[in-house]
């Protein structure tokens, strides 16, 4: 009998943890890697600067203390969120079915750029249909601070996963308008086109094209995943009318830095009763399409020695996954097995299957990929009727979040919620936020999800919450914007 090809490896590999790249900072051997650690205490034995650190990298205090968020500014966004909530609305419930570039997206986007205007911002919509409503700084030569993030859902989603971000980020717009002051650098809030991918698999390919991670013609031809419906993302962003002209581009169409609240979507704020998530890492996804060959063959006539049958393969390079994800502590999860023309009384031919594969490091995701090359290649040669396609599909970086950005979120949130109610956290989701940091300073806010539960209709963020999370983007945009004019005017 042949062996399995699976490696068992229970010791600390210190391999992985030598080669992990300073893009990817976790260590393998924390036990939570989620929960990287409280406030004022050690986790794991490992101890990490708190917020409230008094010495921060940067200087991101602002001085622009007379932009707050007005008292009316709260309700006003909660308001907001449930006004462009009839853009996709579930009947006879709280969720939400607003495909990416569909009618109900169109006239969600709609809304978007009119309050915009209403405030004096530029509009751009670039080729991707990104939306970016830039509000004026003192000096429009600096490439403006974002606060983005996704109108789109799920086609069962929720009220607040992406929205919240982008609502918030024209909330901000509103608080520095109203307090008549302008910023150094223009402020952008921005709407990332199809973060979701629910639509058009994969998902964040808005910002994707823009940081130049997926070029502009392979993102047009992604065709809706609707069997029934053909049509390409291109056209349907021509259709609805936010096929743009500004270039997709970071380079064309700079950003100063990237800020982005969101919810939760796990329930760690809740359990530790914090109402702030300081985002330190997104750990990397990557997406696989395996192929496995093998050969049709009678269930009665062929005799197990000489069978290539292709499910048995499929199986040990799924178990393989399974362990390998357990030593190293990632997921890897096979959602979708199919199999050519199946037949219970013959062995199986061909199958299909997806991995979606996720680890805060990409030194660790880098190994994963190799050894399950390595496996597969010992299960062709075993069985030489066996043959296997793998190819990568997506690709959503493992990243940090950028020191400075991130130490005046750290700031904001003492500032707004006190040390003791902010925890610092690595994001499990992939974020437009991911692609963004690959480019520009990026950080991340997270508010708490109720539950713990997201891309369901049952989804939710109290109007406090919300809030919170308004007054620490906005906090933490205005101390950037101070760290920018400090690093322009001193030259
Ligand atoms: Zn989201």
């Amino acid at each position: 009998m042949e062996e399995l090809p699976i490696e068992h490896e229970l010791g600390h590999d210190s391999s992985l943890t030598e080669s992990i790249s300073s893009v990817s900072t976790p260590d393998t051997d924390i036990k939570d890697p989620y929960l990287v650690f409280h406030h004022g205490q050690e986790l794991n034995g490992h101890s990490k600067a708190v917020l409230g650190d008094p010495h921060p990298v940067g200087t991101c205090f602002s001085d622009n203390h007379e932009i707050h968020v007005p008292p009316s500014g709260t309700r006003r966004l909660w308001d907001e969120i449930h006004h462009t909530a009839q853009w996709g609305a579930i009947p006879d419930s709280t969720g939400m079915a607003r495909l990416t570039l569909s009618d109900e997206d169109r006239e969600v986007r709609n809304y978007f750029v009119h309050e915009a205007e209403q405030l004096g911002c530029r509009v751009d919509i670039d080729q991707m249909g990104n939306i970016f409503a830039v509000l004026p700084g003192e000096n429009n030569n600096v490439p403006p601070i974002g606060i983005g993030s996704h109108l789109d859902t799920q086609p069962a989603g929720g009220r607040y996963d992406g929205i919240l971000g982008v609502l918030s980020a024209l909330e901000v717009l509103k608080s520095i308008k109203s307090s008549g002051i302008r910023t150094y650098a223009p402020i952008a809030a921005i709407d990332w086109t199809n973060e979701e991918g629910a639509r058009f698999a994969p998902g964040c390919n808005g910002s994707a094209v823009w940081a130049g991670h997926t070029p502009l013609q392979a993102a047009y031809a992604l065709r809706d995943t609707n069997p029934s419906s053909s049509c390409t993302l291109r056209q349907e962003l021509e259709r609805i009318g936010y096929l743009g002209a500004v270039p997709a581009s970071c380079e064309a169409n700079k950003l100063s830095a990237h800020f982005e609240l969101h919810i939760e979507q796990r329930r760690i704020l809740q359990d530790t009763g914090k109402k702030i998530g300081v985002v330190t890492n997104i750990q990397g996804i990557r997406w696989y399409r395996v192929c496995i060959n093998g050969r049709r063959a009678h269930a009665g006539g062929a005799p197990m020695h000489q069978r290539a049958d292709a499910v048995v393969a499929a199986a040990k390079v799924i178990l393989f996954l399974d362990a390998r994800a357990r030593v190293v502590e990632a997921v890897a999860t096979v959602g979708v097995v199919e199999l050519e023309r199946p037949s219970s009384n013959t062995v199986p031919g061909k199958v299909i299957f997806t991995i979606d594969l996720r680890h805060p490091s990409e030194a660790v995701l880098d190994d994963f990929e190799a050894r399950l090359r390595s496996c597969t290649d010992g299960l062709t040669k075993e069985n030489v009727g066996i043959g296997v396609e793998i190819s990568k599909t997506w690709h959503s970086p493992a990243v940090k979040m950028d020191d400075e950005a991130m130490a005046c979120t750290k700031r904001a949130a003492e500032k707004v919620v006190g040390a003791e109610n902010s925890v610092e956290m690595i994001s499990l989701a992939g974020h437009d936020s991911a692609l963004t940091a690959t480019k520009v300073p990026t950080s991340m806010v997270f508010v708490p999800s109720k539950d713990g539960i997201s891309h369901a209709p049952e989804e939710f963020t109290s109007e406090e919450d919300c809030g919170n999370g308004l007054r620490v983007i906005l906090e933490a945009v205005l101390g950037y914007d101070s760290i920018i004019k400090q690093r322009y005017t001193s030259q």
